[in-house]
């Protein structure tokens, strides 16, 4: 009798990071609803495995606010309408996830009940349990921040396994890809690897504060239908960045 092999789900509770531009689409600016529906179908992927999963969303695609800074404005302003605009790209995803029948909840470290709920670290973690995604907003709720951080920073409250990076790349190369095709892949490094070599994976203080806590970080492109989910069982290309390699949590 031929017994098929168990998925082996590498974790059971994870962050995703994805920029504001990787809601763009093919668009200069803005969010394109055909491309949040598609990472929103990703998502459901994942949450089907049966993983808790928490979403962090940049702003880029929309306003940063070293961008303002440079043309004049206070940069503390400028970060705080970069703040906001994560605000709408995680309604605009709270909204797509909504329509394929997943069920979620936007929490903002900058108040705004009518639209939203507040951070609140142990409510963020019973709506894991009780099968909701997570979705972080308005990044640290501090300027000089970045949604790298943040994410980092919601993976270690929440206890997350891993925090995922989804790129338009499928992980850490030794020279940008697109410019150098005979750049190495990377399969796996350090957080300290990052740090020493400055590799632009995410931010160094989101880079520090996942090594300070154990968590791997994995870059993977979320443009590759059905990518997350083979992160989450261990297939596909993608680098991960962590000081031991993972183990399944049902082998
Ligand atoms: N931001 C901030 N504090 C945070 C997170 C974000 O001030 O904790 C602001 C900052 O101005 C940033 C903007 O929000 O430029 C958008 O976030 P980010 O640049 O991280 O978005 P991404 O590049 O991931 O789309």
């Amino acid at each position: 009798m031929v017994t098929e092999e168990p998925t082996k789900l590498l974790y059971k509770r994870v962050l995703l990071k994805i920029s504001g531009e990787a809601l763009m689409g093919q668009r200069e600016f803005g969010l394109d609803p055909a491309t949040i529906n598609r990472v929103a179908e990703e998502v459901k992927q994942v949450h089907a495995l049966g993983v808790e999963c928490c979403l962090v969303i940049g702003g880029g695609n929309i306003f940063r606010g070293l961008a303002g800074a440079s043309q004049g404005m206070q940069r503390a302003s400028a970060d705080y309408v970069g703040m906001l605009a994560t605000v709408m790209n995680a309604l605009a995803m709270q909204n797509s996830l909504e329509q394929i029948g997943v069920d979620t909840r936007v929490q903002s470290a900058i108040s705004m009940q009518s639209i939203c709920e507040p951070y609140i670290r142990r409510r963020a973690i019973r709506h894991l349990e009780k099968r909701r995604v997570v979705i972080f907003a308005a990044g640290t709720g501090n300027p000089f921040f970045t949604t790298d951080t943040a994410a980092a920073l919601r993976a270690s409250e929440m206890g997350c396994e891993a925090l995922l990076k989804g790129t338009k790349v499928d992980g850490v190369y030794s020279a940008d890809p697109k410019l150098h095709p005979e750049a190495t892949h990377f399969t796996h490094m350090t957080h300290h690897d990052v740090l020493s070599r400055d590799l632009k994976v995410m931010d160094a203080a989101a880079i520090s504060l996942a090594r300070e806590n154990k968590i791997p970080v994995i870059v993977f492109s979320i443009h590759k239908p059905g990518n997350f989910a083979r992160v989450m069982l261990g297939e596909g290309k993608h680098t991960i960045i962590a000081d031991a390699p993972p183990r399944a949590v049902n082998a």
